[in-house]
């Protein structure tokens, strides 16, 4: 990619699509009330985008499919030189096992070949079906080396389990070993952990992803994953999912409670917590365009741990553009927020 007047490219990296062939199945399963019962952040979550006609769900729905024109002129329109695409939340986490693999084998397929017609515009991540670790593990190799892809997308939670699961280390293995990031992006809270959420409606983006998203990460933080796997990268959105706000007492208490003996599954790890986040994890700005929380990331993690995403097509905002150029920060800065570091981090 090439330098631009401005002095710098922008970069988005948390940005959705999802195949049309993945809608159908999401349509039929919500018809035939298949995930209702088992998974309700599901049916909260897809039950809206494909259930309710407006402006927003009908443009959310369309944009997800499109990976030309369409999506193109969007990025012209805001400015944005280039997408890091990933298929859209829960992906294929909510299917069965063998529909997952088939749905992340097609998707990957798809976005390769949008990245091969449109490459200046954009890369893309290989989705990968956690339910078949030895599989997913396979498929993270099959997109890094054969069809260019360049980090791994898991969202969140799989059906109500969580990557800290050794069960599923085959996957961070894969990762680790091609050097290839994993996003970590929200799924709604897992069936035992979105009752109170749901009740107050509030276990979307708006705080249930958020804190399912952060527990998770720190679920695997905690299980030792980044001690197994030292040079593991992972990335979270919007802005780390409040846990940067929380190093401070994450380190207190993981300490106390260790020097405790509180949990008897709860080991030493070879770092604080703290660490892991500074050191293996990378957080983005997808919906959070914040100069204050923005701001304090940057202090708190390291300005090149901090990097932009806009959470196309779900906050499609121009002006949220227009504020994160506006951050305070010197134009070699912001090319470090907007541009190398996206490069570096998914060696795009
Ligand atoms: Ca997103």
């Amino acid at each position: 990619m090439s330098d631009t007047t401005r002095g710098y490219l922008r970069i988005a990296t948390e940005e959705a699509f999802a195949p049309p062939e993945l809608i159908t199945l999401y349509r039929d399963m919500l018809d035939r009330g298949i995930a209702s019962h088992g998974d309700p952040g599901f049916q909260s979550l897809m039950g809206f985008y494909t259930g309710h006609r407006s402006e927003r769900t009908e443009f959310v729905f369309d944009r997800l499919q499109d990976l030309g024109a369409a999506r193109i002129a969007d990025m012209d329109a805001t400015g944005i030189d280039h997408q890091v695409i990933s298929l859209t939340s829960p992906g294929t986490q909510i299917l069965g096992t063998a529909d997952a693999v088939a749905m992340a084998t097609l998707a990957n397929d798809q976005l390769a070949e949008a990245v091969r017609r449109h490459p200046d515009r954009f890369s893309g991540l290989t989705a990968i079906a956690p339910q078949d670790p030895e599989h997913a593990a396979k498929e993270i190799e099959r997109g890094h080396r054969e069809l260019g892809l360049k980090g791994v997308i898991i969202n969140s939670h799989t059906q109500g389990e969580y990557l800290d699961d050794p069960k599923f280390w085959a996957i961070f293995e894969a990762a680790e070993a091609l050097d290839t990031p994993v996003y970590l992006h929200p799924n709604t809270p897992s069936p035992r952990m979105i009752g109170p959420l749901l009740d107050a409606g509030l276990d979307g983006a708006i705080y249930g992803f958020g804190v399912e998203t952060g527990m998770h990460l720190l679920r695997i933080i905690t299980a030792g994953v980044f001690d197994r796997f030292p040079r593991l990268k992972m990335v979270v959105g919007h802005l780390g999912e409040a846990l940067p706000f929380w190093l401070y007492r994450l380190d207190y208490m993981h300490g106390a409670s260790v020097r405790a003996g509180r949990y008897p599954f709860m080991k030493p790890l070879e770092r604080n917590v703290s660490d892991y986040l500074r050191e293996n994890v990378w957080v983005t700005t997808s919906g959070m365009p914040w100069a204050p929380a923005i701001m304090f990331c940057r202090e708190v993690l390291g300005p090149e741990r901090v990097l932009y995403a806009m959470d196309y097509p779900y906050q499609y905002a121009p002006d949220e553009v227009t504020a994160q150029d506006n951050l305070p920060l010197s134009s070699a800065d912001l090319k470090v927020f907007y541009q190398t570091t996206a490069e570096e981090l998914f060696h795009l």
